[in-house]
């Protein structure tokens, strides 16, 4: 079932970078209403949960150990085509490869410090938005 929401974070380290204002306004500028929103510090146990698709992956326990090391801003976002679009204004995992014009070309400081996530469907939009927001 195609939905107009997306699920993002603003990552540990643009937030302790002050970031946050910053990331919302490109947000809010590329067309997304923003939702819900919520800053909060996930425990290793909760970013382990999140991204526990990624288990068997290299990067994993970095991954968590990074993504539990500061707070992090989720939010819910609203859009005709969220998902794709908001993948578009996100730009590429790799900063290195990120388009000009994106939220990681501008802030991202390296494939793991990316600044951003963002849903990469509709199924995974619903299912991380209930996991902060309930429902
Ligand atoms: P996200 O899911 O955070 O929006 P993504 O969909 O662009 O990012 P994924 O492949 O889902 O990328 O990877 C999840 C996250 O894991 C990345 O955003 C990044 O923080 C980290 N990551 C991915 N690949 C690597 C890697 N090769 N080395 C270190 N960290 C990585
Ligand atoms: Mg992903």
């Amino acid at each position: 079932m195609a939905t107009n929401r997306t699920f993002t974070m603003i990552k540990p380290d643009a937030v302790a970078d002050h970031h946050i204002g910053g990331i919302l306004s490109m947000i809010e500028q590329g067309g997304f209403r923003i939702v819900e929103l919520q800053k909060v510090a996930l425990s290793a146990e909760r970013a382990g949960e999140f991204y526990a698709v990624h288990r068997e992956r290299p990067f994993y326990h970095d991954l968590v150990r990074y993504m539990s090391s500061g707070s992090i801003v989720a939010a819910v976002l609203e859009k005709d085509n969220a998902v794709a679009d908001f993948r578009t204004l996100i730009g590429a995992t790799n900063p290195a490869n990120a388009a000009d014009g994106t939220i990681r070309k501008k802030y991202a400081k390296s494939i793991e410090a990316n600044a951003v996530h963002g849903s990469d469907s509709d199924e995974n939009a619903q299912i991380e938005a209930e996991f902060f927001f309930g429902k």
